[in-house]
């Protein structure tokens, strides 16, 4: 029995929802909220991972290839594994928004409410680093979680903002390829995991005003003929068909993807609005796609495809700042790195924070940005010091001098907590690894290996 039940006043909604399928959907909350995991293709093949994983992995299903159910009991988000960033602990029915969605290498993808990171982690990697992914969330310490998570994945080419969506659309315009709103909703569909104290019918209907008022900005980002995402997590038809049948009543410029459903996919409920209110577009609202706790191995999610009339390509400005040339980073690059990292992409941040801009990376002046591509280094007067950033997008083969710890070994727990280590060795900057993959840095003098992780994340 969980020990927060779900309030009343939702379980007699549901019941008047579902008849009939009203006991399943009740004695789904008999069980655990689904633990899940989604394997970091960025930085390591899913089958690589399975036969490393000290967890009893259990395929979610085809829809998502790297995700894994697991156990809670193994505890994966303290392994060190996780700390490298070869997975993100993610609820199975959330990995199927990305999935959905299905963003191409080389793209530009807006993530508009991006905070912790679970689908931008997603997005990226489905894109295979390559293109623009800018992960957005408007709460500047969410906002900040994000910039830790996208962090361990070790990415390359992610903006991240912290701005409002009327500010990213003045800013950027219909630029993007593809656009995920996955909206703040009142979070019916997560009860099982965290509890439902602040739920109210009101919330719920204050809860789709704000949807209906971001997802008319978030079209203004979208170019034509790209591909917009609505998820939530939470079963009010109100914050679900009734936002999307509004959307395409207000849009007649959009259409609903009719997308492929897996074993579990359940369609949407136009029966569940007022008749005749979302003519001629109410038909279409099955095609949207829930996940129920009783039909699925998740929690409650809800997922809608909009793709907007039209096609070509935006035109994009390039940033026009001419790249930062470093002779720190220079002499730091050839001590340390065994890898070269494109000058030409590099630019200077607050005066100090040198990063790797993206590929394709466009101007932000006007824009909080937490964090342009890869940070590379905090530049002093005469000396830098490496990101923590960088630790994690590096392996053992890609620099000079690395120690190098097995999960278990209790020299690593001791890193991890911040304490100092003796390693005989050439002076400089070392990275730490796990089983090969970047955790972070250390600083060897005469033997001893001075400990670089950050405080913030010390054990
Ligand atoms: N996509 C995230 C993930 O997979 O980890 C979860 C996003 S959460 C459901 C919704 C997010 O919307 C919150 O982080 C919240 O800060 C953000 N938000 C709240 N109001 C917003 C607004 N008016 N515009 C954009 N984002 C907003």
């Amino acid at each position: 029995m969980l020990q927060n039940p779900p309030p009343p006043e939702f379980m007699q909604k549901m019941r008047r929802l579902l008849g009939a399928e009203f006991a399943a959907f009740a004695a789904s909350y008999e069980q655990e909220a689904r633990i899940g995991l989604r394997v970091n293709t960025l930085k390591i093949d899913v089958a690589d991972f399975s036969s490393k994983a000290p967890f009893t992995l259990t395929p979610v299903g085809a829809y998502e290839p790297a995700g894994f159910h697991v156990a809670d009991e193994a505890k994966p988000g303290r392994h060190p594994y996780h700390a490298a960033g070869l997975y993100y602990m993610q609820e199975p029915s959330a990995m199927a928004v990305a999935a959905l969605l299905d963003p191409q290498p080389g793209e530009w993808v807006l993530d508009l409410a991006a905070a912790p990171g679970g689908k931008a982690t997603h997005l990226i990697a489905r894109m295979k680093d390559q293109g623009l992914l800018v992960a957005n969330d408007v709460d500047r310490g969410r906002a900040r979680d994000l910039a830790e998570n996208l962090e361990r994945w070790g990415t390359r080419s992610v903006l991240i903002t912290n701005n409002t969506p009327q500010q990213l659309a003045a800013h950027f315009g219909p630029v993007f390829d593809r656009v995920l709103l996955d909206a703040p909703c009142s979070g019916e569909g997560m009860f099982r995991k965290q509890g439902g104290f602040a739920w109210s019918e009101t919330m719920v209907l204050a809860c789709a005003r704000r949807q209906t008022a971001i997802l008319d900005t978030a079209v203004s980002l979208l170019r034509p003929g790209g591909i917009l995402a609505y998820a939530t997590c939470t079963f009010s038809p109100e914050e679900d068909e009734g936002v999307i049948g509004r959307f395409l009543t207000d849009h007649p410029d959009f259409t609903l993807i009719n997308p492929t459903h897996f074993a579990g996919f359940a369609p949407g409920h136009p029966d569940w609005l007022p008749a005749g209110v979302y003519l001629p577009n109410e038909f279409q609202l099955a095609n949207t796609i829930r996940f129920w706790p009783h039909l699925f191995a998740g929690e409650g999610h809800f997922v809608a495809l909009l793709q907007k009339e039209g096609d070509g390509q935006p035109s994009r400005p390039d940033r026009s700042a001419k790249p930062a040339r470093s002779p720190l980073w220079a002499a730091f690059a050839r001590e340390t790195l065994r890898i070269a990292f494109d000058d030409e992409r590099m630019g200077v941040v607050n005066g100090r924070f040198l990063h790797l801009f993206p590929p394709a990376a466009p101007g932000t002046a006007g824009l909080y940005v937490l964090r342009h591509g890869l940070p590379l280094a905090e530049l002093g007067k005469n000396h830098l010091k490496p990101d923590h950033a960088l630790a994690l997008a590096l392996t053992a083969a890609a620099v000079q001098q690395h120690v190098n710890f097995a999960p278990d070994d209790p020299q690593l727990t001791a890193y991890r907590n911040g304490q100092t280590l003796s390693s005989p060795g050439p002076n400089g900057w070392t990275l730490v690894t796990v089983d090969g993959f970047g955790l972070g840095w250390a600083k060897r003098v005469n033997g001893v290996l001075k400990n670089h992780y950050p405080r913030g994340l010390r054990r």
